[in-house]
This record gives C-alpha cells, sequence and structure tokens, in this order.
C-alpha cells in the first residue's frame, strides 16, 4: 500500500495522502453492496407492501449544519463523491432481479443535495424509464429543491420519487440561522407545499432542545409542523414529521461552541435511555425506542422534561395521522 510513497522526509504527506485514498476510494469502483451480509434489508415493507432496499447514491455532504456529523467541516478527510447514474441504475437493477424489488430508499446524507447532479441522474433514470418500473425515497435539500421548477418536480415524479426527507429541523429563523441550515420557516413551507402538490411526501426531521431554543423558538417549531400537516391535508402528498431531542456530536460545530463554552466532553457524552413510552404501554413512542437517549444537558431555555412533552406529543399525533392513512 505504500510501495509508490517518497523516502521517509514525505512520509507525513504520503500517509495523508494513502488515508484520503482509503476514505475516498473511486465511488464507481466499489462493488454492489453483499446483501449476504444484511439480513434485513431487502425487506417487506409493511407501509406500501413493496419489497424495498436501501441503497447509497453519494457520499458526503458540502453543507456545514453545525450539529451534523456528516458536516463537510466535521469530515476534512472525506471526499465528496457522487455515483454515476449508470452504476447506481445498475445496481437497483441487480436488486430487482436478484430479489424483485420495486422500491428503494436512498439513504445518503444528501442524494438530492445539488441542481446539476439532480439533472443528471434524473435524465439518466428517465432513459432507462426507472419511473414506469421502480418508486424510491430520497434525501434532499430544502434550498435546492426551492430552485427547482415545476417541470423539474414533475420529472422527478415521473421518474418514481415517493417521498423526500428534509432536514427541516425548526420553526425559528433565529434557530435555524444558528444551525447554518441555509434555509428559514417559509422557504421550507413554500418547497413542501410544492412537493406535496406534486404528489411528493415529505419526511420532516425536527430537533428540539438545540442551544439556545427558547420558548418561543420551541412553539414555533410545534407551529410549523402543524401547517405542515395541513398543508398536506389538501394535497396528494404527506407530510410525515420526526421528532428528535438535540445530542451533541463530536467533530461537530456545536460540539466546539459548547466545549469552548465549558461543556465537558465525557458529560456531553454521557448517553443515557430516555423512556417516553410510559413504560411500554405507549405504542407510538415504542416504535422509535432507539432514537431515545439522551445525555440529560438543558441546553436551551426550555426545561428537558417540556422539551420531551412536547416530542411526545408531536410523535403521537404523527402516530395518528400515519395509522388513519394506512386504515
Ligand atoms: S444536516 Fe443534511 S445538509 Fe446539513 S450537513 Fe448534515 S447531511 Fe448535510
Amino acid at each position: 500500500m505504500t510501495s509508490g510513497c517518497p523516502p521517509a522526509v514525505r512520509a507525513a504527506s504520503c500517509a495523508l495522502q494513502t488515508s484520503a485514498g482509503m476514505l475516498g476510494p473511486d465511488i464507481n469502483a466499489l462493488p454492489y453492496v453483499n446483501r449476504a451480509f444484511l439480513p434485513q434489508d431487502p425487506y417487506r415493507a409493511a407501509r406500501s407492501g413493496h419489497l424495498e432496499a436501501n441503497v447509497v447514491g453519494s457520499r458526503g455532504c458540502p453543507y456545514n449544519c453545525t450539529f451534523c456529523s456528516a458536516a463537510v467541516s466535521a469530515n476534512p478527510d472525506i471526499s465528496i463523491r457522487v455515483r454515476d447514474p449508470e452504476n447506481i441504475i445498475g445496481e437497483l437493477d441487480a436488486l430487482h432481479g436478484e430479489y424483485g424489488v420495486t422500491a428503494f430508499r436512498f439513504v445518503d446524507d444528501l442524494f438530492l443535495g445539488a441542481s446539476r447532479v439532480i439533472t443528471t441522474q434524473m435524465a439518466a433514470f428517465s432513459r432507462h424509464s426507472i419511473g414506469e418500473r421502480y418508486v424510491w425515497d430520497a434525501t434532499g435539500r430544502i434550498n435546492v429543491l426551492d430552485r427547482l421548477d415545476d417541470t423539474e418536480l414533475q420529472l422527478l415524479v415521473e421518474n418514481g420519487l415517493r417521498e423526500v426527507a428534509l432536514g427541516i429541523e425548526s420553526g425559528s429563523d433565529r434557530v435555524l440561522k444558528a444551525m447554518d441550515k441555509r434555509i428559514d420557516a417559509v422557504m421550507t413551507e413554500r418547497v413542501a407545499r410544492r412537493l406535496v402538490e406534486h404528489g411528493i411526501g415529505v419526511k420532516g426531521y425536527f430537533i428540539l432542545g438545540f442551544p439556545g431554543e427558547t420558548h418561543d423558538d420551541i412553539r414555533a417549531t410545534v407551529r410549523h409542523i402543524r401547517t405542515l400537516w395541513s398543508i398536506a391535508d389538501s394535497n396528494p402528498g404527506d407530510v410525515r414529521a420526526s421528532v428528535f431531542e438535540f445530542r451533541p456530536y463530536p467533530g461537530t460545530p456545536v460540539w466546539k461552541t459548547l466545549t469552548d463554552a465549558g461543556h465537558a466532553p465525557e458529560a456531553l457524552l454521557a448517553y443515557g435511555d430516555v423512556d417516553l413510552t410510559a413504560e411500554g404501554a405507549d405504542q407510538s413512542m415504542r416504535q422509535r425506542d432507539e432514537f431515545n437517549f439522551s445525555v440529560g444537558i438543558q441546553f436551551g431555555d426550555v426545561p428537558l422534561r417540556e422539551v420531551r412533552a412536547i416530542l411526545a406529543t408531536l410523535t403521537r399525533e404523527q402516530h395518528e395521522r400515519s395509522r388513519r392513512t394506512t386504515a
């Protein structure tokens, strides 16, 4: 592995190059994921009835949301790479041929993350009639989707896009700015409305308890979620809200802000379980047990027990909406 390296004086730079090569190999030269090692993928989706598989179409994210472990500043030695569309389509067809998969979930940090990438991918999807054969969900970015015109949104629909997962995070522009999200609440509502009008579902991720969040901020987030639900109610696409308690991750911009402010790293990593299930009785909260952990520190103005009560209320409302939709 190091045979091509120059002599010892350049060993440090060589090690860096080698590590960059190991962390960022040619993404199109990688073999398809061997599903023999993934007993739960492909899987039969209860919601749609499709046999579904998770797929990764790109690696890395160019944005720098302050809480996110995928933020570009938290991953200085990872190069951002997007798979060639023919390579992706080859994997979709292989999964269909081998297992009968007809639905795919692009679980990248950010798949629909740049207009030129979307244009290239969708041209290839159209050439291969992907929308006539499969449906798919993907991660996306609100500010990027905001720039797509109706023809481009319609092309996503025709190519099989079923639901886009968006980091909406907050209904407070003040908090969104602190997160460096490069979106605002009005933009999110505009994008969500256009998506659901086109019949594209929205899965929105939200964070409660962000550092500096006030009671007004958290109320704005609750209002925002309910507004998005009501927009969906009069349109063919649905909005699903997935709400989380803030947790700091090492290497992220907000981690540095918190440690600079005097928080001890060990305390920021002291994860503990949070039981929001009413000791197992609350079915809506049981379904998301794996996400209910916390470092137990109040980072904003709102006490943790209030944050968790709001989180539980919103999750129950979402559970009830989903139950009605699938009933
Ligand atoms: S939250 Fe999304 S857009 Fe922001 S850095 Fe993370 S992956 Fe990228």
